[in-house]
């Protein structure tokens, strides 16, 4: 499936990465923007791995994020920690193995 395909930014969204926020072996989170229509979107992953079944969990959140919330981001200091707790309450879009849906939050760091 095309990854993309459910994001409701724009007709023919195509995210880029433009700036990674936090990256571990388990956890990633990215600014992301649409080159079609320039719409910021927050993205997360996660994997968690059931040592006992030996199954990966793969597990994506894109949250929408407004123009003035991207820009801040991008801007911050290298360092600085981003204040992303807004995400706990913005609807998002979840992406794991038993499909995509709407949810009314994200993780708004990482779940590890
Ligand atoms: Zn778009």
């Amino acid at each position: 499936m095309n990854s993309s395909s459910f994001l409701d930014c724009c007709r023919e969204p195509r995210l880029v990465r433009i700036r990674t926020l936090s990256e571990s072996s388990h956890d990633l989170a990215a600014l992301q923007r649409c080159t079609s229509c320039a719409a910021y979107w927050l993205y997360r992953f996660h994997e968690y791995t059931d040592w006992a079944s030996g199954v990966d969990d793969l597990t994506s959140w894109f949250t929408r994020l407004t123009d003035e919330e991207g820009t801040r981001i991008l801007g911050a200091a290298e360092h600085e920690q981003t204040d992303l707790s807004f995400v706990r309450r913005r609807t998002s879009w979840l992406n794991d193995r038993d499909g995509v849906r709407r949810v009314k939050g994200a993780p708004h760091q990482p779940w590890s």
